[in-house]
């Protein structure tokens, strides 16, 4: 990733790509006390435009807020930086990846002279799970590692350190041959994924978890307000594994996964064990907004041209 062209935006400057670096002593690297966001922006109707830059702006303040972590910018110049590494690296679709991380300032836990530092990186990033799952589906695995304990992680916020235990059960799912993981919390009710949120489809209802031990995910959110306008109730609730094993449909929704059909859980075909008709319509609903095709969501995108 280090190795390529174009610029990152660090700390108010634009810096050649291949020189945007840090000091082997930065704290986040070893504390991971950290918060960041993945955003994309798509190549619309009207021009390339970031999705939710608001929103995706909104919860990198409040997990920084939640970290204690002072960020030396406002939300505007940090929203107008992102348009423009989308534009300097003459990108018609991207991710971008904002972070906020301390520096080499001090060391140890008790370092109380440190800088909040902040990068905007962007680059062209296709389907996260693949264009195959995105028709077909994926299969995907209850992990072994249990989500974060409210008290434990602040699952609030987008923070560094929260993904560690994404990892491993990415990892493990990965391992094992499947797809994804699907996480519990400590209870052992339905969570998220490793990094996306959880949605299922039973008798025409839509069911998700609560946000207890989720991330307030914005495609949630998205997925939220789409259900409404198309008269589709959705119910927030505990859900446990088995009601996921007898469900009509499943997907997983992200800012990377966008929405991912789920066709399997712990090799039970769920459903008719492919992408379900409900499933189908909203997500060819969601790409119609995030393209800019659909008039009653333009607000939801931001031009990234001056
Ligand atoms: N949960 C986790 C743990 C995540 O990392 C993400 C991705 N940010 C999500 C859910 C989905 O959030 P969003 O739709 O805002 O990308």
């Amino acid at each position: 990733m280090a190795d390529r062209d174009g610029v990152i935006w660090l700390d108010g400057e634009m810096v050649p790509w291949r020189e945007a670096k840090t000091h082997v002593l930065t704290h986040t690297l070893h504390y991971g006390m950290g918060v960041f966001e993945g955003v994309r922006a798509y190549k619309a109707e009207q021009g390339t435009s970031i999705f939710r830059l608001k929103e995706h702006t909104d919860r990198l303040f409040n997990s920084a807020k939640i970290m204690r972590m002072a960020i030396p910018y406002s939300k505007d110049q940090l929203n107008q930086a992102q348009r423009q590494v989308v534009r300097e690296n003459k990108l018609e679709t991207a991710y971008l990846r904002p972070m906020c991380f301390y520096g080499s300032e001090g060391m140890g836990l008790r370092a109380d002279n440190l800088k909040t530092h902040v990068m905007i990186a962007a680059w062209t990033w296709g389907a996260y799970l693949g264009n195959e799952a995105m028709e077909k589906g994926i299969r995907i695995k209850t992990s072994s590692y249990t989500r974060h304990h409210v008290n434990i992680a602040m699952c609030k916020a987008k923070a560094n350190g929260n993904y560690i235990n994404s990892m491993l059960a990415l990892r493990e799912a990965l391992d094992d041959g499947y797809d994804e993981a699907l996480l519990l919390d400590v209870e052992g009710f339905v969570a998220e994924g490793s990094g996306e949120n959880f949605f299922v489809i039973k008798d025409g209802v839509i069911y998700t978890p609560d946000l207890t031990a989720a991330l307030d995910g914005i495609t949630r959110r998205t997925l939220l307000a789409m259900a409404k306008d198309l008269g589709i109730e959705v119910r927030e609730k505990r859900i446990t594994r088995d009601e996921v094993y007898i469900a009509d449909e499943a997907f997983f929704t992200g800012t990377a996964a966008e929405v991912t059909p789920i066709r399997e859980l712990d090799r039970r075909p769920i459903g008719e064990g492919m992408r379900g008709p409900i499933t189908t319509q909203l997500q060819s609903l969601f790409f119609d907004i995030v393209h800019g095709r659909n008039p009653a969501y333009l607000d939801w995108l931001t031009p990234v041209a001056e």
